[in-house]
């Protein structure tokens, strides 16, 4: 395992972007973090580097049978200029879980995360500090073996790039409306659902494409198996609160396992709002929206950290709910959430890391 990292600071510096032109993940910074892994070294040549475009075969196993991995985690600037990260370790261990399904070797996560600090400090001026803007951080690993054959790569390159980011959706935290998807799945129990690999987007694409010509932001996933379980909301772990209580689909295989997800459960419990972790099948969300008792509704994830729904199409019928209004718990647990992550908020569950 490697320890030290090389560093070559680019000598052009590129001009930032102004706040209220940033969207998600279109700019990039001037530098990038950089290892390989090869059966003899394990992984080496940890570097930072100036951010640029890399030169791989066309053989090179990445362009064909989609064995990759990714993660996406955020660095915000406070008022006094600290640098904050989120619970990074929980990224590495996920990371982690990915590459033991993907076939992909195990990183050293604490090490990793040590690059992402010293890789985030260089670049630190990039980070900005209007409201809703942070640094989008994507660690990702891919297979870089020439080969056709349909085997594990057996040489890899870890990397992570940096984006300055605004608000992941153009709506801001305003409610966006979904479609409860009824023809295409996105994952089963002992398929890829709970890694965090690309074949998993390439497969959702197609549902979300037909979900926003209906005019619908994003696809609310059911079980792969008999479509009635709740599983997701496009790249967002789902939550509903109904007659007082907060349920989320229990993880089951298929389910990614969002920091989010597991960070808004610990915050509820804090606050003593019930929460519980269960199967739920749509007609049961269904039901409660007819009983007048599904009172909100809301995605949870690093990019939108949390997206309050104000609409599913679901069975040709528009359920609204809350008036299509952000609800009072959705709104609570973003302004907590993102006052912890910004520094404005006691963190009282010691989730912050400050890069030095
Ligand atoms: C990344 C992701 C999430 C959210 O995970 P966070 O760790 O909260 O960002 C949820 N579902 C899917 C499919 C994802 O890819």
């Amino acid at each position: 395992m490697t320890t030290n990292i090389q560093i070559t600071l680019s000598e052009e510096r590129k001009e930032k972007p102004q706040p209220e032109q940033l969207e998600f993940g279109r700019i990039f910074t001037d530098h990038m973090f950089v290892m390989d892994y090869s059966p003899q070294k394990g992984w080496h040549d940890a570097r930072i580097e100036p951010f640029e475009p890399i030169t791989l075969s066309p053989a090179s196993m990445v362009f064909h049978y989609g064995q990759t991995v990714f993660e996406g985690l955020k660095a915000y600037r406070t008022s006094d200029d600290k640098v904050l990260l989120f619970r990074p370790e929980k990224n590495m261990e996920r990371l982690n879980l990915s590459n033991e399904r993907l076939c992909i070797p195990e990183i050293d996560g604490e090490f990793v995360i040590e690059a992402l600090k010293k890789l985030v400090s260089i670049d630190k001026e990039w980070i900005p500090t209007t409201e809703g803007t942070s640094l989008y951080i994507r660690p990702f690993i891919i297979p870089t073996e020439y080969y056709l054959g349909v085997a594990p790569s057996k040489f890899y390159k870890l990397m992570i790039i940096l984006s300055p980011v605004g608000s992941y959706y153009k709506e801001g935290i305003h409610p966006v409306k979904i479609f409860v998807e009824n023809q295409y799945v996105r994952a089963v129990d002992g398929g890829t659902g709970k890694a965090k690999t690309g074949g998993n987007y390439a497969s959702s694409l197609k549902a979300q494409e037909e979900a926003a010509k209906k005019g619908y932001s994003q696809v609310l996933w059911l079980d792969g198996i008999e479509k009635k379980y709740v599983e997701e909301v496009g790249s967002m772990n789902i939550f509903f609160k109904i007659n007082g209580e907060v349920v989320t689909p229990e993880i089951n295989g298929s389910i990614l396992e969002g920091v989010t997800r597991n960070s808004i459960i610990q915050m509820l419990k804090y606050w003593n709002i019930p929460v519980k972790e269960k199967r739920i099948s749509m007609e049961e969300v269904y039901d409660a929206y007819k009983e007048g008792v599904l009172e909100e509704a809301f995605g949870t994830g690093t990019a939108a950290v949390i997206s309050p729904i104000g609409e599913f199409y679901y069975k040709e019928e528009k359920m609204i709910i809350n008036k299509g209004q952000t609800g009072d718990v959705s709104k609570k647990l973003y302004d907590t959430l993102t006052g912890i992550q910004k520094g404005t908020e006691e963190d009282v569950f010691g989730w912050v890391t400050e890069v030095k």
